[in-house]
């Protein structure tokens, strides 16, 4: 990971507090963390795009009176399936929306749980995380 990445770690609880309302991420590697959570982002619309065109073929199979009713009831049953995989991916879309806005008031990269930082190689996996791995367990 490149080190304009890494997040500036206040050293005492002291200095945590007295940080805590200023950026704990470097500024620099802010540019780079929007742009890691705008790719995630778009990524993840577009699949919500396909899932929801997906979902509503599936409907509209469920629907076709001149097939027969097997092949309605599993259209029925892949369109659920389809759309608990929107719903899901609605969800992290929403996760990253918040991360942007965290970002953007200087949160970014502090577990909202135990106030400590998030580990750079678990936000650079999943920039979204509210958490670190330890108050996510
Ligand atoms: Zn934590």
């Amino acid at each position: 990971m490149p080190a304009d990445l890494a997040i500036i770690s206040p050293r005492s609880a002291a200095e945590r507090s007295l940080a805590a309302g200023m950026r704990h991420v470097h500024p620099a590697a802010l540019p780079q963390w929007r742009a890691l959570l705008e790719f995630h982002w778009q990524e993840r619309l577009e699949r919500v795009t396909e899932f929801s065109l997906a979902y509503c073929d599936a409907e509209e199979a469920a629907a076709d009176a001149s097939s027969g009713r097997g092949a309605r009831v599993a259209a029925r049953r892949r369109a659920a399936e389809i759309l608990r995989r929107t719903v899901a991916e609605r969800r992290v879309l929403a996760d990253i929306e918040a991360a942007l806005s965290r970002l953007a008031i200087g949160r970014f990269g502090w577990c909202e749980q135990c106030g400590r930082v998030i580990a750079t190689t678990r936000l650079a996996g999943m920039p979204q995380a509210r958490y670190c791995a330890d108050c996510d367990r």
